[in-house]
């Protein structure tokens, strides 16, 4: 009786265990996502090795061996998502004319978006679709000092650009409109500058992955590109198995920015649209009703405004 009693107390347990075991199955299955989309805004001016204008453009001296390098950079990142379980992965060539990036030396599992006009610009083609953001080769706003090449948007146009009153950088800008689809920012790359004000800006918890230390405007002390690249690798693997911790990044609705040109004319001409308001003599206001109709905006009159 007594082991009797045993076994059928053991068979209960068994039984009930299992009963318990199927229940939770399904839910351990549905907490693992079936899908994990990424996507990936670049830039240049945060690679390895970039510090002044010779990396940056066509025709520059160094500029094609830095292709190589910011699309090796780019890669080393889709490693470490597809490490992570990645099953979608798209790649927006965010510097310049927007086609620094060799497309035949890109892996050949992911999509890229390239050249320009595009509405929002660094950040074209993310929407709720995407379960992480990374923004590779980032550089700080104008308004960090000893950073390599901060500016924000265009060097040559903008002075300074602030958003519900406070400065703007790109990253700031790429991170609201990834927050405006509910999709995190989980990584950044770039300078000790740029990483420090991104994740003081807008997020301490993004992982942060420094490849050089900025000396000055242009200078840097900087990571070899294959440190840099294993570096990438294992911060973006490590980024998306957390991606739990994240949390998208949000901008007030309705949003205001203020631009202030380096030549006031366009501050004059913009004035004569009603939508406008001049708030001194090289600054203008426009309030949108959220970071996609401010970044529509931003991105008209990068097209529009004169440089010189
Ligand atoms: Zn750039």
């Amino acid at each position: 009786m007594v082991k009797g009693g045993m076994r059928w107390k053991s068979i209960a347990i068994f039984a009930s265990a299992g009963i318990f075991t199927a229940c939770l199955l399904p839910f351990a299955l549905s907490a693992q996502p079936k899908e994990l989309r990424v996507f990936i805004s670049v830039d240049m001016e945060g690679i390895t090795g970039v510090v002044n204008g010779a990396q940056l453009g066509p025709g520059d001296f160094e500029y094609e061996k830095f292709r190589r390098l910011m699309t090796a950079e780019t890669n080393a990142c889709i490693d470490g998502a597809f490490a992570a379980g990645a099953t979608k992965i798209t790649v927006s060539d965010s510097h310049g004319n927007g086609l620094s990036i060799l497309p035949e030396e890109l892996n050949p599992k992911v999509r890229l978006i390239r050249s320009w006009p595009r509405p929002l610009e660094m950040m074209e083609g993310v929407d709720a679709g995407y379960d992480a953001a990374i923004l590779l080769g980032y550089h700080a706003s104008i308004n960090t000092p000893n950073a390599v090449r901060a500016h924000t948007m265009s060097s040559k146009r903008f002075f300074d650009m602030r958003l519900a009153g406070k400065h703007a950088s790109e990253a700031m800008l790429s991170a609201g409109i990834a927050g405006h689809y509910g999709v995190p920012v989980v990584l950044v790359s770039g300078d000790d500058k740029a990483v420090d004000e991104i994740q003081k800006t807008i997020d301490k918890k993004i992982v942060g992955v420094v490849v050089k230390r900025a000396l000055g405007y242009h200078s840097a002390d900087n990571l070899s590109p294959a440190v840099a690249r294993a570096r990438i690798t294992a911060a973006t693997k490590e980024a998306l198995l957390n991606l739990g911790t994240f949390k998208p990044f949000t901008l007030p609705k309705p949003l205001q920015l203020e631009i202030t040109f380096k030549n006031m004319l366009n501050a004059e001409i913009l004035a004569f649209l009603p939508i406008v308001e001049r708030i001194d003599g090289a600054t203008i206001r426009f309030t949108g009703k959220d970071i996609i109709e401010v970044m529509r905006f931003i991105s008209f009159i990068s097209q529009y405004s004169n440089a010189d």
